[in-house]
């Protein structure tokens, strides 16, 4: 069931869990998150990279909008990270209603008019927008952000940026990361609540990948209803493909397809469990539709 983000996260935040966001890249990635989601009965959420996005282009996102209308839990499809209006514009047009407008490489002033402009355009096809204050640091598909570059967010700027903007969620940066930490995670827990005191919307955390779970459970508690998930799905299917393709005995094409799905729908089975979201499919029943149907949009 094709399903709002709005929805997804809204539900999520009244009941105290949250909503995996799981970056694929094609078929095996997309059935994965599917087969989790179904065999748990968890919502969950489809996400494609600016690089997928390039990679797979509308066919790759025809490909998601199938999957999550014909699943029978609650999926919504999302634009990740793109800091580029035409793909954005093109997401829009192939259906996708849910975006990440990302200004964060830019200057504040930049950011913030960047947002504005990106939270009109994809309101006016009823589309829910993401945006991020502060930049979060390390690497994902190919960009790197050095850790000197990176900056926490700022809760007063937070404020003042979702005021601005009306974006309808926000990524913040708390010590989180994309790829692999380091070293031991530290997440500055009071910053979040500093954040969370100032803003009422739904709150995303990236880089969740190699967070441990009382992590995770204390984001949940302070706020946080988007976990975005790449890193270890990835590494989950690359071991996988290179165990079966090396492997003593040599397999089918799809018998090696199948045990790469497997291995990343462990890894997502672990990670919806971690965000509570196990077992809340029931309590996502509000369409697309009727929920465009009852907001007006600005
Ligand atoms: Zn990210």
């Amino acid at each position: 069931m094709l399903t709002s983000t709005h929805d997804l996260l809204e539900t999520a935040r009244r009941n105290a869990y949250a909503i995996g966001a799981f970056n694929i890249y094609n078929l095996e990635g997309v059935k994965a998150v599917i087969n989790a989601a179904e065999t748990t009965r968890s919502p969950a959420m489809l996400q494609l990279h600016p690089s997928a996005l390039k990679y797979g282009k509308l066919p790759l996102v025809a490909l998601c909008m199938e999957a999550a209308k014909t699943a029978n839990v609650p999926i919504a499809v999302h634009l990740d990270h793109s800091t580029s209006a035409p793909d954005i514009e093109l997401a829009l047009q192939a259906g996708v209603r849910s975006i990440m407008a990302d200004g964060s490489p830019l200057s504040y002033a930049e950011n913030q008019k960047f947002t504005v402009d990106m939270t009109r355009l994809a309101h006016s096809y009823g589309a829910v927008v993401e945006a991020e204050i502060g930049r979060i640091s390390g690497t994902e598909d190919g960009l790197t952000i050095a850790e000197k570059e990176a900056k926490m967010t700022d809760p007063a700027e937070a404020f003042d940026f979702a005021r601005r903007t009306q974006v309808d969620c926000l990524a913040v940066t708390i010590g989180n990361v994309h790829g692999e930490y380091k070293s031991p995670p530290r997440l500055d827990f009071d910053r979040l609540d500093r954040i969370r005191r100032l803003i009422d919307i739904p709150l995303v955390l990236h880089g969740a990948s190699g967070l441990p779970p009382h992590m995770i459970s204390e984001s949940i508690q302070r706020g946080v209803c988007k976990f975005n998930v790449n890193t270890e799905v990835r590494q989950a299917y690359m071991q996988a493909l290179k165990a079966e393709i090396c492997g003593q005995s040599p397999k089918d094409l799809l018998d090696i397809a199948g045990e790469a799905i497997d291995a990343m729908q462990e890894v997502i089975t672990e990670k919806l469990e971690l965000f509570g979201s196990v077992g809340k499919a029931y309590l996502h029943e509000t369409p697309h539709a009727a929920w465009l149907a009852a907001r007006q949009f600005r």
